[in-house]
């Protein structure tokens, strides 16, 4: 090989590693990874909103617990490496078409919607819910059981089938937690806490990280 022509190899080296670079950077901003394999991505659903206010007991307003614990499981499932999108951010009001077109667009991987419940008054506890015909919704909602339940420590009430507008319209697994009763005085009491709200939300992001990581 002459001068120039190693001159001319250099050169073409240089421009692939340049070319490699950009193409990692991009890569990276569109949500892959380095192995190639998109980033999952989950969509939040913090219910109701603005003038849908959910459950109001006790002083709880459950569209507030609702985002706040959805806002904390957003930052929980960043530090894991996931891409997250949520419904709402504030207290607006979003219909429930709405909620699922936004995670159905966005090619969402898995759907979780965060409720609390209301009644009956001698209920207390924790219920996680999936869609009918869906194993995946079924062994996502299991998994988001688990991690609340083993984090917050109230009643297991199971995980459950319910026909739900959100579970049945979206189109990747879906899960509606409802984490504890807004009627019950312990469990209202214990969410008006921040440090229990924070525990629910890691229990939602352990739920979540542990599908994922059992596909
Ligand atoms: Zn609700």
């Amino acid at each position: 090989m002459d001068f120039r022509g190693r001159e001319l190899w250099i050169g073409i080296g240089i421009v692939a590693a340049v070319l490699a670079v950009l193409a990692g950077i991009l890569g990276f901003a569109i949500g892959r990874g380095h192995g190639g394999a998109a980033r999952p991505l989950v969509c939040l659903d913090p219910g109701h909103g603005g003038r849908d206010t959910g459950a109001r007991e006790n002083g709880v307003a459950e569209k507030d617990v609702n985002l706040d614990i959805a806002l904390r499981a957003k930052q929980l499932l960043e530090a894991m490496g996931y891409r997250v999108i949520m419904t709402r951010e504030n207290d607006t009001y979003v219909s429930l078409a709405q909620r699922c077109a936004i995670a159905n667009q966005a090619g969402a991987t898995v759907f979780v919607s965060i409720h609390n419940n209301a009644r009956p008054p001698d209920a207390a506890g924790t219920t996680t819910y999936h869609n009918f015909n869906s194993p995946n919704g079924e062994r996502l909602a299991t998994y988001i059981q688990w991690g609340v339940v083993a984090r917050i420590k109230r009643p297991d009430r199971g995980v459950k089938e319910k026909n739900l507008y959100v579970l049945r319209n979206s189109a990747m697994p879906a899960a509606l937690l409802e984490g504890v009763f807004l009627t019950d005085a312990t469990d209202a009491r214990l969410i008006a806490q921040a440090q229990f709200r924070q525990k629910m939300a890691e229990g939602v992001a352990a739920g979540a990280r542990d599908y994922l990581n059992s596909r």
